[in-house]
């Protein structure tokens, strides 16, 4: 059975769906089964709020500052279950920080707004930016949509005005130069750009 949740750095993270809209050539999910403490993150079934429930009352969060929604799979495609977990998380341990870590295209993938939704329980997000235009970014996520960049943009900015604490991403994967055009993109939308190392 996958592991729902697991420490990875000074963090837990929830794993909570393997569904995904995106194909990133870069994804981690191509080159192992686990992270962190977590043995697998494929689910054999997707897990529903009684499972997660059972992950959360059973997990040890002595010591623990931060529960990042980021597993084997979109956060935002399991929608209800993200905000129902983070509305629990928030009612046992008012302490900790929620960050979401997403691709940026849940708006699409539910067909409305969610940052309306996420915002009382999200305390951070981080949005994967990952090239600095649309056909670089269709070329390298491979999204199930068209106009995926223009979303993700929308969805960083939605963000920042109504949860304030958002960061974009980028692997180190691409060039150089697309690193400094993302970072140009990012600092002109007031966002600021964590590159990461692909893998981590
Ligand atoms: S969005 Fe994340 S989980 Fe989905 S394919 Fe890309 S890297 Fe993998």
């Amino acid at each position: 059975m996958a592991d729902i949740l697991y420490e990875y750095g000074n963090a837990v993270y929830a794993n909570l769906t393997n569904q995904c809209c995106c194909r990133c050539t870069f994804c981690i999910r191509n080159t192992g089964d686990g992270l962190g403490s977590a043995r697998t993150l494929w689910h054999e079934k997707e897990p529903g709020w009684p499972e997660v429930k059972d992950a959360v009352d059973r997990f040890d969060f002595a010591g623990f500052r931060e529960l990042v929604f980021c597993g084997y799979g979109e956060p935002t495609c399991a929608l209800e279950l993200l905000l129902q977990t983070a509305a629990y998380m928030k009612a046992l341990y008012p302490h900790m920080k929620l960050r979401l870590n997403t691709n940026g295209l849940g708006n699409l993938v539910s067909k409305k707004d969610i940052v309306p939704l996420l915002a009382p329980h999200i305390d951070s997000v981080s949005v994967s930016l990952n090239a600095p235009d649309s056909e670089a970014y269709d070329k390298l996520c491979r999204p199930d949509f068209d106009n995926a960049f223009a979303a993700v943009l929308d969805f960083a900015e939605k963000a920042l005005r109504q949860i304030g604490q958002v960061k974009f991403s980028v692997v180190d994967v691409i060039s150089e130069d697309q690193i400094e055009a993302c970072r140009k993109l990012a600092n002109d939308m007031g966002i600021p750009l964590r590159v990461r190392a692909c893998g981590s």
